[in-house]
């Protein structure tokens, strides 16, 4: 099994620690910051640091940490010369460990190119980064909305029950955008939920596969053009 605990980051990120219950070896996932992630482990270890995209908010920070803790530092293959310290490097459909706990990576293109999540199938949990949030999907930076399409195609193939942590908390945004745009119902009370999450201070993340393939408008779009028009209008609401 695999442990998670959520940190918070600058407005809305969230870093991601992970713990093997059976080898007690630690990782973190997208380390933006590394200020809540040397809080957290006090005098414990890091063995790995596995990184989803180069933006900064993600990797900012990998550098202090790899001082302190000498960590391994997985990134994909085409993005090492943009990731600060990398160690190993990794392409769609390797396979990554955390303790006892095994990850495949998956190559998301869209947000960034070379994007990448770490699904661990055992424990039924998905680290995508900024691909799918709830609700919603990453800005397109550097990929079409072909690739991003495609990636999200990709991550609804994925079980019912995987638990999607996502690397902002935008679902209460998502849904407005959701709301003003479709009159669907499931918007309105997904909405509802997550302002209420919010208002007691919690995360709305993870969230889940199921839940996103009927509750996200980007994932439920039919067409790349249906989506493509979908991530204009968010890019303006
Ligand atoms: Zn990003």
């Amino acid at each position: 099994m695999l442990n998670v605990n959520l940190l918070k980051a600058f407005d809305s990120n969230y870093i991601f620690m992970l713990q093997c219950d059976v080898t007690g070896q630690r990782a973190v996932v997208d380390p933006g910051d590394s200020e809540p992630v040397l809080s957290f482990l006090a005098e414990d270890t890091l063995h790995n640091i596995l990184i989803t995209h180069h933006h900064y908010d993600h990797v900012g920070g990998v550098a202090k940490l790899c001082d302190i803790y000498n960590s391994d530092v997985i990134c994909a293959r085409c993005d090492v010369h943009r990731i600060p310290r990398a160690t190993t490097t990794v392409v769609d459909g390797d396979e990554v460990m955390v303790g006892a706990s095994k990850a495949k990576v998956l190559r998301l293109d869209g947000h960034t190119i070379g994007h990448i999540a770490y699904y661990f199938e055992q424990e039924k949990m998905l680290f995508c980064g900024d691909t799918l949030f709830s609700g919603g999907c990453g800005r397109l930076f550097e990929g079409s909305a072909d690739n991003m399409f495609n990636s999200l195609v990709k991550l609804k193939g994925l079980p019912d029950d995987v638990a999607v942590y996502c690397a902002h908390e935008y679902t209460v945004d998502n849904f407005k955008f959701a709301v003003s745009v479709a009159d669907g119902r499931c918007y309105q009370q997904a909405l509802m939920q997550a302002e209420k999450v919010r208002e007691q201070g919690l995360p709305t993340i993870p969230t889940t596969i199921c839940y996103e393939r009927s509750h996200n408008i980007f994932m439920r779009a039919a067409t790349v053009e249906a989506f493509a028009k979908l991530r204009q209008q968010k890019d303006n609401f």
